[in-house]
């Protein structure tokens, strides 16, 4: 599956949101280094048209897709130098998909900040730039390795130590790799080098339980993050942790008294599966409604094969119709009559909210 790696500076709130998220008992202790290993979460996607098709099929159960979280380590300055738990904390950010960081936005004088003061711009800073320097590392071996094949006349070489010049002159001058202009086929032999600052990323902003508006912490955070063009996510951590132990009545109830129209957590979730640049499909049988996982541009085929390889294999065609015209036609009888049920081929890309039948040979 693919994760997104919860990554912040010590004492910002990662452990708090990760045991939210997961509902696990994770301890959040009020020190640095907490958290050593990283813990993996796998967490259902809310998703409210899985409570529409459960409403026009009347399923015996309702299956929500996953996405994966990890919580990774905290981060000091310093971490490119080996220093710390510098090492690891890149070793595991190295293997995640894409980057949830977590800023604090919020003041409490009782939980320590590693660095003496409230700043999450300058949290955002000293993260963004071990993250560059590592990649600068990686960078400069690679290149090394390049121009000595290179000089012995290997013509691919050359074309990649271009390419690595270019990509590092512009982390050189504060670019991350995401932020360059480079094309499709570049960014495809970037791919090996797994660098950091080349990762999907998008903020979660942990502000106080008054701290959604009129926060000037935020709002730095989300000038930031505007130019460059990341999501930001505010959360009050402390209130995902109260909401992730209550019943579904009380959470209402909780929710409501804070003006809050969901938990903040489904927004964090919703946000990291667009970041991996994922999209449900659904179906639906009197047995279960379930939503799944795939990566966009995925095919009706590889959709199959989320379900089970044989269905993969033996392919034979998909009865597509969309989540709108379903719900719109009353369900699957209204629809076919309307004609909105498509037969499609393996050909097919599955496109946001499909709802499909597989046809396939045993
Ligand atoms: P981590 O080191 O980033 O994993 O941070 P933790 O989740 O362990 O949180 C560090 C401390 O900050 C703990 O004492 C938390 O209870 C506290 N904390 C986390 N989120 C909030 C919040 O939203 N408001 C306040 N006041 N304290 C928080």
């Amino acid at each position: 599956g693919f994760n997104c790696g919860i990554v912040g500076l010590p004492n910002v709130g990662k452990s708090t949101l990760f045991n939210a998220l997961t509902k696990n008992d994770i301890p959040a202790e009020n020190y640095p280094f907490c958290t050593i290993d990283p813990n993996v979460g796998i967490v259902p996607v809310p998703d409210p048209r899985l409570d529409e098709l459960a409403r026009l099929v009347k399923p015996n159960k309702v299956v929500p897709t996953t996405m994966e979280f990890v919580d990774i380590a905290g981060l000091v300055s310093g971490a490119a130098q080996g220093e710390g738990l510098g090492n690891q904390f890149l070793a595991h950010i190295r293997e995640t998909d894409a980057i949830a960081m977590v800023v604090r936005c919020f003041e409490d004088e009782d939980v320590h900040h590693v660095s003496g003061s409230i700043d999450p711009v300058s949290d955002i800073e000293t993260i963004a730039t071990e993250l560059a320097l590592a990649d600068l590392d990686t960078l400069n071996k690679a290149l090394q390795r390049q121009e000595r094949a290179a000089k012995s006349g290997d013509k691919q070489a050359v074309g990649m130590r271009d390419l690595l010049e270019r990509v590092r002159d512009g982390l050189d001058s504060g670019s991350p790799v995401r932020a360059l202009d480079l094309d499709e086929e570049s960014r495809h032999k970037l791919k090996e080098f797994h660098l950091l600052t080349n990762k999907p990323l998008m903020y979660i902003a942990n502000v106080a339980e008054d701290g959604f508006a009129e926060n000037p912490l935020l709002e730095s955070v989300q000038q930031r993050a505007a130019a460059e063009k990341a999501e930001v996510v505010p959360v009050c951590a402390a209130i995902e942790a109260e909401l992730a132990v209550l019943e579904d009545a009380d959470r209402a109830e909780m929710l409501s008294a804070y003006g809050l129209d969901e938990p903040g957590l489904n927004m964090v979730i919703r946000a990291g599966y667009r970041l991996l640049g994922l999209q449900t499909f659904f179906t639906a049988g009197p047995q279960e409604v379930r939503a799944w996982t795939v990566t966009a541009g995925s095919t009706a085929p590889q959709a199959a094969g989320k379900i089970h390889s044989d269905m993969q294999r033996g392919f034979i065609r998909a009865e597509v119709t969309s989540f709108d015209d379903l719900v719109s036609c009353g369900g699957e009888q209204g629809a076919k009559e309307a004609g909105k049920m498509r037969l499609e081929g393996k050909e097919y890309v599955l496109q946001e909210g499909d709802v499909v039948h597989f046809r396939f040979n045993v």
